[in-house]
């Protein structure tokens, strides 16, 4: 209960008085009605009068008509709605109470002999002693009783008119204040320790409630710092706390980790609101889609995961990637206009046993990635040719480091020519790593995992170094000043900047930037307007610029007249059957009629046959890279290569053969 101010304390109190008072009263009428039988025959005794079973008659009924009334008063509820008045009505009947006994002292005293007198003293005094020892919680109801009957007492002591009266009367006078003195000493004693016990009723229950407060909060903190605010999602620190024990309980435990594609073109098109909405939407279709035993994470950006459990998260997962995917292709409503997105899906499921949150976590990534090189907007299950694959980029993670620290890692470098009359017009640089145990690694494993590890800078850097002492070791040789071309992923340039690293590396050798041309190289989308200021830099300190595998459709035509190109190389694939390929033909010779007239140089690459390098020569592309010119050599061999003279397939099959 709640004690607020003085009023409800003094309700609280009369209250708690008001049930003292009706648990009494029941003995206090018996024992009233008791007396008044043993008064009565006392004074029956005494004198044979009968006019005193008339005075108990009216006592009786009077105890009786109180009792009726109490229980009356009872079940009306008035102690709960209005416990003064319950207690003032008390008082009331015991004061008419008081007056009926007062009756006996003052009318059939004078008919009595001294003793019986004294006998009537006692009996009142110990009535009204009784009274009081029934009234310690609320004095009022038996000083009102008390009063006129030791009143009439004390009068009748003083109309006797006896030395013996008079000490008497002042023993009940003496008697009567003592007893009501207790009477209020007692009620104050009452309510003392009521107020004590409201006030540590009222403490333990602000207690309580601070205690509640303090656990709401504590609730809600908690929630805060488990929740993406943006979708309301468990955010990446719930997610581990989940994660890790669903793959420590050794049962079943899928990740099925997403992200949307193409997310980045709808923020820098739509806006970022747009953006928000969307993922706020995807987050919608997440939670509708899930169990209540799985849990959907937002990692950070685009990238979303659940976590399911259970025995059969084999099935589940992929049945809820297609639940996903099928929800996802209804167009959303962005900005007011309907907005189609598609996502891409990887899933790592771990069947029995522990496993760590970060390997399952790195299986669906492979899984993810795999369904990104795959085209987008599909699913792709960690297997275990992905479990091979795996295992040896793991290797790589491993070992990369220590081999460009060790400086295991070497350049090839492959002639490029013009084809008519086989002249060398520069090499490009390829990077070679021969692993101890798994043997030639592809270069763009080890790009990528120099990307993983953050080291593309100390790669690039290596590259630069080894290109740039190679055109070095070129000029020693007194063979033509011909032009390095190294190959840059436009990836590096959210982390550093390569044109910065080549320009350091020059500046060192003595090499002019105008010997070093940049290719660049990349599997995903090539974007000139993203990497504006990194393009920029490499026009303005000298360096060459080359777009890489042109053709295979992560460059378009329209990037070419956004950038300040000079080389453009035609991929490998287009070359390989361009003598029987129609298609083929003319997009080589619909790549000439745009870059020519603006200048471009157009080098095709993987030039294996004669036939080739006559179709490509009659398509109007001049220059020309390939085994028919010469395969990767190392540094020395390249060297030796260009100092004989490139005299045809000869030398680049020897060379080959080395
Ligand atoms: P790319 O830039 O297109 O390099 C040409 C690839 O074609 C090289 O493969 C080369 O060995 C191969 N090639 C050349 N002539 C022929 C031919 O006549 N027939 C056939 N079948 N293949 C030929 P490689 O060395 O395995 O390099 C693969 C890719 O790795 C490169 O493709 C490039 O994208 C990337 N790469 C190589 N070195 C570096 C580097 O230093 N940095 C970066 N970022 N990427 C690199
Ligand atoms: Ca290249
Ligand atoms: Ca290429």
């Amino acid at each position: 209960m709640q004690i607020k101010d003085t009023d409800l304390k003094a309700t609280a109190v009369a209250k708690a008085q008001a049930t003292n008072s009706l648990q009494n009263i029941a003995l206090t009428l018996l024992s009233n009605v008791a007396i008044a039988v043993s008064l009565a025959l006392l004074l029956y005794l005494e004198d044979g009068g009968t006019l005193i079973f008339w005075w108990l008659a009216a006592a009786v009924a009077f105890a009786l008509f109180r009792a009726w009334r109490v229980l009356a008063m009872k079940s009306s509820g008035l102690r709960e709605s209005d416990p003064h008045r319950l207690l003032r009505f008390l008082t009331a009947m015991a004061f008419a109470s008081g007056l009926l006994w007062s009756v006996v002292p003052l009318c059939f005293g004078a008919f009595l002999t001294q003793q019986a007198l004294y006998c009537v003293v006692f009996i009142m005094a110990g009535t009204t002693t009784g009274a009081i020892i029934q009234s310690l919680a609320y004095s009022s109801t038996a000083i009102a009783f008390g009063t006129p009957l030791m009143g009439a007492t004390l009068l009748r002591m003083l109309m006797s008119g006896s030395g013996v009266s008079y000490i008497i009367a002042a023993d009940v006078v003496f008697l009567t204040l003592m007893l009501f003195r207790a009477a209020i000493l007692g009620e104050r004693n009452f309510i003392a320790s009521q107020i004590t016990a409201f006030e540590a009723t009222d403490l333990a229950g602000s207690l309580a409630e601070a205690n509640r407060e303090v656990l709401s909060s504590n609730r809600a903190l908690e929630q805060l710092v488990r929740t993406d605010p943006l979708t309301g999602l468990a955010n990446r620190s719930h997610f581990r706390d989940v994660a890790d024990a669903a793959c420590r309980s050794g049962q079943g435990v899928a990740f099925v980790l997403f992200d949307i594609d193409n997310f980045k073109t709808i923020n820098d098109t739509l806006g970022h609101d747009a953006g928000d909405r969307v993922l706020a939407e995807v987050a919608d279709v997440l939670r509708s889609a899930c169990q209540v035993d799985d849990l959907p994470v937002r990692l950070g950006g685009d990238e979303f995961i659940v976590v399911l459990q259970g025995s059969a998260v084999a099935a589940r997962s992929a049945a809820f990637a297609e639940q996903l995917t099928r929800a996802l292709s209804l167009p959303l409503t962005i900005a007011g206009q309907p907005q189609s997105i598609s996502c891409s899906i990887g899933i790592a499921v771990h069947l029995e046993g522990d496993i760590a949150v970060d390997d399952l976590c790195a299986r669906a990534d492979a899984a993810l990635y795999r369904a990104k090189e795959d085209g987008r907007a599909r699913t792709r299950v960690f297997d275990e040719q992905m479990q091979t694959e795996f295992a040896l980029q793991r290797r790589l993670d491993l070992d990369l480091p220590q081999a460009l620290a060790r400086g295991e890692l070497h350049l090839e470098f492959q002639p490029q020519v013009t084809m008519a009359t086989r002249e060398v017009i520069g090499f490009e640089a390829l990077l070679r790593w021969r692993h101890p145990s798994e043997g030639m690694i592809p270069p763009p494993d080890i790009v990528r995992a120099a990307f993983r590890l953050r080291l593309s800078n100390k790669l690039t850097a290596f590259v630069a170094e080894r290109a740039c002492a190679f055109v070095r070791a070129l000029d020693a040789s007194r063979t033509p000043r011909v032009k390095v071309a190294v190959n840059v992923s436009p990836r590096e340039f959210s982390t550093h900047s390569p044109a910065r690293i080549l320009k350091d590396a020059a500046e060192r050798y003595g090499v002019d930037p105008r010997r070093i041309e940049i290719e660049i190289t990349e599997e995903t989308m090539f974007d000139p307007k993203r990497c504006a200021d990194e393009l920029r830099l490499i026009h303005d300190y000298g360096f060459g610029l080359a777009v890489d595998d042109f053709g295979v459709g992560h460059s378009s035509i329209a990037n070419l007249l956004a950038v300040e190109l000079d080389t453009i190389k035609i991929d490998r694939s287009f070359i390989h059957d361009l003598p029987a390929s129609c298609r083929n033909q003319q997009l080589v010779m619909a790549i000439a009629a745009v870059a020519l007239p603006l200048g471009h140089r157009i080098i095709a690459e993987g030039v294996e046959t004669e036939e080739e390098a006559r179709a490509l020569r009659s398509l109007g592309c001049i220059y020309g890279q390939g085994w028919l010119y010469g395969r990767p050599m190392a540094e020395s061999d390249a060297i030796a290569w260009l100092a004989r003279g490139s005299d045809g397939e000869a030398v680049a099959v020897a060379v080959s053969a080395a």
